[in-house]
């Protein structure tokens, strides 16, 4: 029986601690400091908009834990010693492992900006930005939110939802237009507005004003604008939660640096979630993966590993969800923000501007590569199954009735989806009735 030692109980690492526990009968140890229980981090907001209290976003009830003789330890990593295999911890105590499975996620961007530290700026990561959010928020009329990603759209929708105004600063001409090509922004953008929420394009920050006594005041453009706020969201993106390792054996560079089976360079040492930066892309993915699904896929990976199967990562074709408040947002494959050479493409927007498919194929062989969906929900197993073999687009719009997934009394859109593709690309495409979709999955 070895001593596995987890550091960070997010999605990453207790899902490594549940599926080691499955197969094993090893000593499990997590040790954290952010909460004592696990808690689903993508749904902070719904906590600050009273959708739910905290307790419903813990996923497993508290005796879980002991139940599974998974062990709990609230404190803080300080330093990892990966010669005599002991973490030094910020309590005075020290744990010694066999095996060490770091999982210590993110934190927030920040890049020196004069005012950054100032009372009333802060991220959106932790449990304590929530608090330190719900305590800046009681007496803010109005704040500003600094990039254009998906945890800037989050704030913005927590605070309008306690009547803040909001401005969002965004450097690209489209909202999250680093990852979102220009009409599909467009479209994100004239939502936002929709919402009354001001949008400042092609704005970045410049500094932050001190009111004086240490709290925020306003904000400064690089355009030279004033914009007065009692709250600054810095939502900048996140870097690997890493700089305690700073002084380890354990190779840093964003992240803890690992191959396909989440192996740093150092023996029984290995990184999971949002803070494992891999040596090689796995799949045409980033390098760095920050998102929940990976996560739980890495955690569950390694558990295998970790139990005497070695199992390298092989998480399929890329997908991501997301909302930017009502519309939902999927993407399946790869449509990047600008076609890349080869590539054609097919927009499609409903004439009430929420609803809208965006979808991306090889023009020289047609293969289908990645498509955008704005509130029309589709199956993910049929585009994974697409994906992984290489489909034609002609096949994909001719089933987009059996792919779509929303309930039969929504309204559907397929036809004139398809009239409108077949009118622009001169593709012959017969829109296929809806069938049972397990039937278009091999072995299903
Ligand atoms: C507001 C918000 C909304 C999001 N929404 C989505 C979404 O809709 N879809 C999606 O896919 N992803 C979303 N994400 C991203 C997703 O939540 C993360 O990718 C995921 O939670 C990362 O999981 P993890 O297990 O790697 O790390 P984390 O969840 O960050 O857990 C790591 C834990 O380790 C602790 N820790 C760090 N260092 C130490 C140390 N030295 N000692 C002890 N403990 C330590 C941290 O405090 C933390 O509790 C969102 C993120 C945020 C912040």
């Amino acid at each position: 029986m070895e001593k596995i030692v987890i550091i960070g109980n997010g999605i990453a690492g207790v899902t490594a601690a549940r599926h080691i526990r499955k197969n094993s009968d090893n000593e499990i140890l997590i040790i954290s400091a952010e909460t004592e229980h696990f808690f689903s981090r993508t749904a902070l907001m719904y906590v600050f908009m009273g959708h739910m209290r905290f307790q419903d976003i813990k996923p497993y009830e508290d005796w879980f834990w002991e139940k599974n003789r998974i062990d709990l330890k609230f404190d803080y990593v300080e330093r990892v010693d990966t010669d005599t295999k002991s973490l030094q911890l910020k309590s005075g105590q020290s744990v010694n492992y066999d095996k060490l499975i770091i999982a210590t996620g993110s934190k927030p961007n920040k890049f020196g900006w004069p005012g950054e530290n100032l009372n009333g700026v802060q991220g959106l990561y932790s449990y304590q930005d929530l608090e330190m959010l719900e305590e800046n928020s009681k007496t803010a009329k109005s704040a500003v939110i600094v990039g254009g990603g998906l945890i800037g759209i989050e704030m913005a929708e927590m605070m309008i939802s306690r009547g803040i105004e909001v401005t969002l600063l965004v450097r690209e001409s489209v909202f999250w237009g680093n990852v979102l090509p220009q009409k599909d922004g467009e479209l994100i953008n004239r939502h936002i507005k929709e919402h009354h929420a001001k949008l400042r394009l092609h704005t970045e920050l410049k500094e932050i004003v001190d009111d004086g006594n240490g709290n925020v005041a306003a904000v400064i453009t690089q355009n030279g604008e004033k914009i007065d706020c009692q709250i600054v969201g810095l939502t900048v993106g996140v870097t690997p939660n890493v700089n305690f390792l700073k002084e380890s054996n354990i190779q840093i560079d964003r992240g803890v640096v690992v191959n396909e089976y989440f192996e740093s360079n150092i023996q029984d040492v290995y990184a999971i979630g949002d803070c494992a930066q891999f040596t090689k892309s796995v799949n045409g993915r980033r390098n760095i993966e920050q998102v929940w699904y990976t996560g739980r896929i890495m955690g569950e990976t390694l558990a295998q590993t970790i139990c005497g199967n070695k199992m390298a990562y092989n998480p399929g074709p890329w997908f991501n969800s997301a909302k930017f408040f009502d519309i939902e947002y999927q993407t399946y494959g790869w449509v990047f923000a600008k076609l890349q050479e080869g590539e054609k493409d097919f927009y499609w927007e409903h004439p009430k501007g929420k609803i809208a498919l965006h979808i991306v194929w090889d023009s020289s062989t047609s293969v289908f590569k990645g498509i955008n969906v704005f509130g029309i929900r589709m199956r993910h197993q049929l585009f994974d199954q697409w994906l992984k073999g290489q489909a034609k687009v002609e096949e994909v719009m001719a089933n987009l009735k059996t792919a779509n997934f929303d309930p039969e009394f929504y309204s559907h859109y397929e036809k004139d989806i398809i009239q409108k593709f077949v009118e622009e690309t001169h593709k012959n495409v017969d829109l296929k009735p809806k069938t049972w979709w397990r039937k278009l999955i091999t072995n299903a």
